[in-house]
């Protein structure tokens, strides 16, 4: 079996979630490599991270070619096109990542997820949506 670098993380999309994704996980010295297919993008974070390339992650022969199949993680952070993230998702399996992570922004969307090979989804609107009012509440607790 090759070896694959657990502590290095692919980020596929460079949109709100997915920059603040790959933010984090630099300031918590993982490797990460970007990959988005918008070259504006590309050029936008390309100051602030370490490897940040330009391709359609829906290609499977593009993803093999950056080395994608060595990374311990990936993490789809594609919102809008379900069938983008679906097939990045679909692609990333074939490529043997051992570990991926979606994000999903409806149900439906979280079960073709996970039946293409998804081992994660997560579903960043809703559960900051639900943190904060948690948060509300627990502050007006405070002025009972
Ligand atoms: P956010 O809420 O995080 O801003 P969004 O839902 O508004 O995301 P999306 O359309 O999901 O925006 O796109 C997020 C990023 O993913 C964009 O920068 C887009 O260029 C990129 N992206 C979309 N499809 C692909 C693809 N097939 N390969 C690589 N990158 C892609």
């Amino acid at each position: 079996r090759r070896k694959t670098d657990e502590g290095s993380v692919v980020v596929v999309g460079l949109g709100r979630f997915g920059c603040h994704l790959s933010g984090a996980l630099t300031a918590l010295n993982h490797e990460v490599l970007a990959i988005d297919r918008n070259p504006d993008q590309v050029q936008r974070w390309s100051a602030q991270l370490d490897r940040v390339v330009q391709a359609d992650a829906t290609e499977e022969g593009a993803l093999r070619q950056l080395g994608v199949a060595d990374f311990g993680r990936a993490v789809v952070a594609i919102g809008a096109s379900v069938e983008a993230s679906v097939l990045t998702v679909l692609a990333l399996a074939d490529l043997g990542v051992p570990q991926i992570w979606a994000r999903a922004t409806s149900t439906k969307h979280a079960k073709i997820l996970d039946s293409v090979g998804a081992h994660h989804v997560v579903f960043p609107e809703a559960e900051t949506g639900e943190r904060v009012a948690h948060l509300i509440v627990s502050r007006m607790l405070d002025f009972i």
